[in-house]
């Protein structure tokens, strides 16, 4: 089995982890949904890699 590892902001487990940016100021890994609405959050204009409906 992997390794599990947990979500920094919403503390769900998760198998598809994301390291956060430096200039977020987060330790710890993140789920692709927390990821995303990071990245929506410091980078408005920005597009994420990540698909969401
Ligand atoms: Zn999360």
């Amino acid at each position: 089995m992997g390794s599990k590892h947990k979500c920094t902001i919403c503390n769900e487990e998760t198998t598809l982890h994301y390291n956060p940016m430096p200039e977020w100021s987060i330790d710890g890994e993140l789920c692709g949904d927390c990821y995303s609405k990071k990245l929506a959050e410091f980078y408005p204009g920005e597009h994420t890699r990540v698909n969401l409906e």
